[in-house]
């Protein structure tokens, strides 16, 4: 059985006309789970998958371009009256407190040595620094490996937690000539050198700030990678 990733928002820190902020869905035979929930990913998300068959939601980190939609998710959840496994770092402790609401989430700290088991997926995490705490996951079968990072400064350990991963989604939050003002974000080119140090097989890009054009992110990516670099595209389905 393969593993199948659906893109249901590719920006941030906000999205474009139409657009959507960080949500992505890891398919494995009938398990789902969804990673990261930013604004307009529900909308997105329905169209691929009824949200009482989620079997978990995992939260990178607590930034709003992540997690926005869980907020209004939760009014769905609590009318059908499910609880969804939901894992999320504890800090900052009061974003935290915001996700509890009447027990639609049955809500589980993440932490660096978690090890999660979900369907015939096993699910590792690693602290990636960035503004908040973050963790990148590491999601695996019998023979495929997937990571994706959250977000993320630019952290030699990123290339031994991806290290030949089948697909590494890696957010590329900006374009490197505004690195000199130490975003908390790695640039497309930083991206590329981490996929090409890790030798992941496909390298997907992700997290695109609507301030560049898509066509800037392909000339600062271009000829960076030796595998396969895809640009994530909003509501399409990949292979793992
Ligand atoms: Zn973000
Ligand atoms: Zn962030």
């Amino acid at each position: 059985m393969e593993m199948k990733l659906t893109v249901l928002g590719n920006n941030g820190p906000y999205p474009t006309a139409n657009g959507a902020c960080s949500g992505y869905l890891i398919e494995h035979d009938d398990t789902k789970i969804l990673l990261d929930c930013g604004n307009g990913v529900m909308s997105n998300l329905l169209n691929v998958c009824d949200i009482m068959k989620l079997d978990a939601i995992i939260l990178t980190h607590l930034h709003p371009d992540h997690i926005s939609d869980i907020f209004i998710m939760r009014y769905a959840l609590q009318r059908k009256g499910i609880q969804i496994p939901l894992y999320a770092p504890s800090s900052p402790s009061d974003e935290y407190k915001r996700l509890e609401y009447k027990n639609v989430f049955d809500i589980c700290e993440i932490y660096q040595d978690l090890k999660l088991t979900i369907g015939q997926l096993s699910i590792t995490f690693r602290e990636f620094k960035h503004v908040l705490r973050n963790y990148g996951i590491c999601i695996e079968t019998e023979n495929k490996k997937f990571v994706y990072t959250g977000d993320m400064i630019y952290d030699e350990n990123i290339i031994e937690f991806a290290s030949n991963s089948d697909v590494l989604l890696i957010e590329a939050g900006v374009l490197h000539r505004d690195l000199k003002f130490n975003p908390p974000h790695l640039s497309a080119k930083q991206a590329c050198e981490i996929g090409k140090k890790s030798k992941v097989k496909k390298l997907f890009l992700t997290h695109f700030n609507p301030e560049y054009t898509i066509d800037e992110y392909i000339k600062e990516s271009i000829n960076q990678f030796d595998g396969l670099l895809v640009l994530a595209t909003i509501m399409k389905t990949y292979q793992i």
